[in-house]
């Protein structure tokens, strides 16, 4: 049985071809799957019948099952996946005045510990397959379109203009499946994403950011979080293979391909850790070679984190200090909070999120 979801436009018209379906035939299907959200092929009524038939016997359309179903009181809406593991994987809608992004997982956890990060803190599972990469967007695709105030939308109108890889894991160490995933978000037949909406957070593995820019660039973003070696070692310990030097040159080598003309770095806020004057400093100069804009994370704790959110004058005044260098900085604002939907916790404990489910009854 071969899940459509796996499959591209290419792979599907040459699956189909055994069954004497033309090329059309594939892109009827893709509509079907992607646009209307259908995952019945005997529902597909525009194609034959006999071919219908071979499609049950041949193929599923598979995506994970929801466990957990949260709306947040700001209309941010998160669900956690069963991908089979111990751990799910969690998927965050962000609905905004004229943007709808969709906050995506690529792995079970991650294996680069992150000192700041729960997703680090939990470990490495493992890479999600690349229908479980997109099925995620066909999800929250359905469950939007049932959501009270987009019932109306007609299946032309996007509520997902966005999709950031900003969820658990590293995308670059799950790289074949991502890409692919990548390459059916932006494909017209079937997500027909922009590569402009379409951004790829990771911790800066060069020689997979360089493989990028050729494969497929969408806008990419660096966590970056640290202004020099011996902090980012510490606590990016990526850092340690592939210092900022070695970054900073490939974020360069990027734009000349990217389709946003500068890199996006984000820099999570921790208190008496990044966030003096000082390093404010050091910053610019680390990034001044590089066409980019800062986004500025307030640290969102977790249990045992052992970091602190640095205070929000103390963000205010790192950010003055870069934009009085010219630099774009942003402060990103916290969503979700109240169903832990915010950045880096993504985890949690799932009997916490049980009694939170009850609150907000949508599964
Ligand atoms: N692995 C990729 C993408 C997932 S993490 C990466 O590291 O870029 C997405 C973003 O959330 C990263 O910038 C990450 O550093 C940040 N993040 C992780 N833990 C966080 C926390 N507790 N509070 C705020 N941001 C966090
Ligand atoms: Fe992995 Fe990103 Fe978390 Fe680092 S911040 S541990 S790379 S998910």
């Amino acid at each position: 049985m071969i899940n459509i979801l796996e499959l591209n436009t290419k792979e599907l018209t040459k699956f189909i071809e055994k069954f004497g379906a033309k090329p059309y035939s594939a892109r009827q299907i893709l509509k079907w799957v992607y646009k209307f959200g259908q995952n019945d092929f005997n529902l597909m009524t525009d194609l034959a019948k006999s071919f219908r038939e071979n499609l049950n016997h041949s193929a599923k359309v598979e995506v994970p099952t929801i466990q957990l179903d949260h709306l947040s009181f700001d209309g941010t809406r998160k669900w956690l996946f069963d991908v089979g593991t111990q751990n799910g994987i969690e998927t965050v809608f962000i609905p905004e005045e004229n943007r709808g992004t969709l906050c995506i997982s690529s792995q079970v956890g991650c294996a680069l510990e992150c000192t700041f990060c729960s997703t680090g803190r939990q470990g490495f599972n493992r890479n999600l397959t690349s229908a479980e990469i997109i099925g995620q967007l066909w999800l929250a695709n359905n469950k939007l379109r049932e959501q009270e105030n987009y019932k109306s939308l007609k299946n032309d109108e996007r509520i997902i203009t966005n999709v950031v890889m900003m969820g658990m894991g590293e995308p670059l160490t799950n790289y074949k499946h991502v890409v692919h995933a990548l390459e059916m978000m932006l494909d017209d037949t079937v997500y027909g994403l922009s590569r402009r909406k379409v951004t790829l957070s990771t911790s800066g593995l060069v020689p997979a950011i360089d493989k990028l820019s050729l494969d497929c660039p969408v806008s990419l973003a660096i966590s970056l979080h640290a202004p020099n070696d011996q902090l980012r070692n510490e606590i990016v310990p990526v850092n340690k293979k592939y210092p900022l030097d070695k970054l900073m040159a490939s974020c360069s080598r990027y734009i000349e391909r990217a389709p946003r003309d500068f890199v996006t770095f984000e820099y999570v806020m921790l208190e008496g850790i990044n966030d003096s004057d000082e390093q404010a400093k050091e910053l610019i100069k680390l990034i001044k070679d590089v066409p980019s804009k800062i986004n500025l994370i307030p640290f969102n704790p977790f249990p045992k984190s052992g970091y602190k959110c640095s205070k929000k004058v103390v963000i205010k005044s790192f950010q003055k200090i870069l934009m009085d260098a010219g630099i774009i900085t942003t402060i990103r604002k916290t969503r979700g909070d109240d169903i832990d939907a915010a950045c880096g916790q993504l985890v949690g404990q799932v009997k916490d999120k049980t009694k939170r489910t009850q609150r907000l009854q949508l599964v």
